[in-house]
C-alpha cells in the first residue's frame, strides 16, 4: 500500500464529473482571462471569507508581493516576519526592495511569536506578515493590537489557511490585507497556479486591481508600474466547484488530525491545536526524525520536512548581507519537524497504518 501526502486521483473519482463540466463550460464561453468565472469566484470567495474585496491573481507569491505594494511598502522599509515559512513570504518582500526582519517563533504554535515583534520594530518598520503555518491561525488580536499601536500594515499569509478560523472569524479577515495560494497541494487547490488577495480596505483593493493589471484601471492608461498577474477563468471554474466542499474537506482533515493526535500521544510532540486549525499539514516533532522517515519510506508512506532550512539561513538571503538574527527556536524546530500524510481523501485506516509505523520506529 502506498500512502501519499496528497491524492488528487481520489479527488477526480469523487468530484471529477463536476470539475470536468465546469472546465467544459469555460471552454464553451471562450473567455479565459478576466471572464465571468473569475468574477463569480471572487464574489464567492469574498462572501466565504467575510471580506469586502477578493481579487484573483496568478499565484500566492504574487499575492504577497501585490498586497505589500498596495499597502504602501516601499524600498528600504522593514517587514517583520517568520523564517519558518515557505520562501515566498520573504521573496516578495525582497522583490520590492524592502528588508525582511525575522522574529522567532512560538515553540507551541510554530507561528511567529507576537511577543517577539515589538523588540524588532524600528522607525523603518512598515508591515508585519504573520503566516498561519500548516493551517493554525496566528493569534491575530495580538498582532493587530501591536500594528495599530505602531501604525503598521498587517499582511496575513493565508496560503495554508483557506477556511481556518480565529475567534469565529475566517483567517484573512483580520489584517490590512491577506494573501492566498491555490497551488494544487493547498487545502483549496486549483488545477494549476492561482492566488488571491483579500481585504476590507477599498484603497488597497483598488491598488491591487490596478497593479495586477499593468498598473491600469482603464485599458492602455497606466497610472502605476504594475505586473501581469491574473487568475484565469479555468482555474476560477475549478475553484468555485471546490469551494463548495471546502468546509467538508477541512472537517475531514481535522478528524484525521485528532486521530493522529490520539494514536501518537507521548510518542512525538505536536503543534498546538485550536478549533479553527484546518491542518494543511499534520506536523510532528521528534529528535529521531531520520529513523521515522526511513521506516515510513520502507513501508511505502510519504512524509515531508516543512521546512528543512529556515528562510534566514537560505543562501540567497545570506548573500543580501542583512544583519543575521539568531533564531533559536526556529532553528531547533527545523531539525525536528516531520509532516505526515493528511488530506481530505485519506482514510481512518491509513492514519492508523502511518501511526503504527511511527510508533514502531521510535520504540
Ligand atoms: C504556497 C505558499 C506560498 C506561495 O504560493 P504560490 O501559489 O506557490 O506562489 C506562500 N506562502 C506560503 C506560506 C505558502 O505555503
Amino acid at each position: 500500500m502506498q500512502i501519499n501526502m496528497l491524492d488528487l486521483k481520489r479527488e477526480l473519482e469523487n468530484l471529477g464529473e463536476e470539475i470536468y463540466s465546469a472546465i467544459g463550460k469555460t471552454f464553451e464561453d471562450t473567455l479565459f482571462i478576466n471572464g465571468p468565472r473569475v468574477r463569480e469566484f471572487e464574489n464567492k470567495a469574498a462572501q466565504y471569507l467575510g471580506v469586502k474585496h477578493a481579487i484573483g491573481v496568478a499565484n500566492g507569491t504574487d499575492a504577497i508581493f501585490l498586497a505589500l505594494l498596495a499597502a504602501g511598502v516601499k524600498p528600504g522599509d522593514e517587514v517583520i516576519t517568520t523564517a519558518n515559512t515557505f520562501f515566498a513570504t520573504v521573496e516578495s518582500t525582497v522583490r520590492i526592495g524592502a528588508v525582511p526582519v525575522f522574529a522567532d517563533i512560538d515553540e507551541n504554535t510554530l507561528n511567529l511569536d507576537p511577543a517577539r515583534i515589538e523588540e524588532n520594530i524600528t522607525e523603518k518598520t512598515r508591515a508585519i506578515i504573520p503566516v498561519h503555518l500548516f493551517g493554525l491561525p496566528c493569534k491575530m488580536d495580538e498582532f493587530t493590537e501591536i500594528a495599530s499601536k505602531h501604525d503598521l500594515a498587517v499582511i496575513e499569509d493565508c496560503a495554508q489557511a483557506f477556511g481556518a478560523e480565529y475567534n469565529a472569524k475566517k483567517t484573512g479577515s483580520f489584517g490590512t490585507a491577506a494573501t492566498f495560494s491555490f497551488y494544487p497541494t493547498k487545502n483549496l487547490g486549483g488545477y494549476g497556479d492561482g492566488g488571491l488577495v483579500a481585504t476590507n480596505n477599498d484603497k488597497v483593493a483598488e491598488n491591487v486591481r490596478m497593479l495586477k493589471e499593468h498598473g491600469s484601471s482603464k485599458r492602455y492608461y497606466h497610472d502605476l508600474i504594475g505586473v501581469n498577474s491574473r487568475l484565469d477563468d479555468i482555474q476560477a471554474a475549478v475553484l468555485s466547484v471546490k469551494l463548495k466542499y471546502l468546509d467538508d474537506f477541512n472537517a475531514r482533515r481535522r478528524r484525521f488530525a485528532q486521530r493522529y493526535r490520539t494514536r501518537l500521544a507521548g510518542v512525538v510532540s505536536f503543534q498546538e491545536d485550536a478549533s479553527g486549525h484546518i491542518y494543511h499539514q499534520f506536523t510532528v516533532r521528534t529528535t529521531n526524525r531520520q529513523k521515522v522517515i526511513d521506516a515510513l519510506t520502507e513501508a511505502g508512506i510519504a512524509s515531508a520536512i516543512f521546512y528543512p532550512i529556515p528562510c534566514h539561513l537560505q543562501k540567497s538571503v545570506q548573500e543580501l548581507g542583512f544583519p543575521a538574527p539568531k533564531l533559536e527556536i526556529t532553528e531547533k524546530v527545523a531539525s525536528e519537524v516531520l509532516s505526515l500524510p493528511i488530506h481530505q481523501y485519506l482514510t481512518e485506516d491509513e492514519v492508523d497504518t502511518v501511526s503504527e509505523v511511527v510508533i514502531r520506529a521510535l520504540r
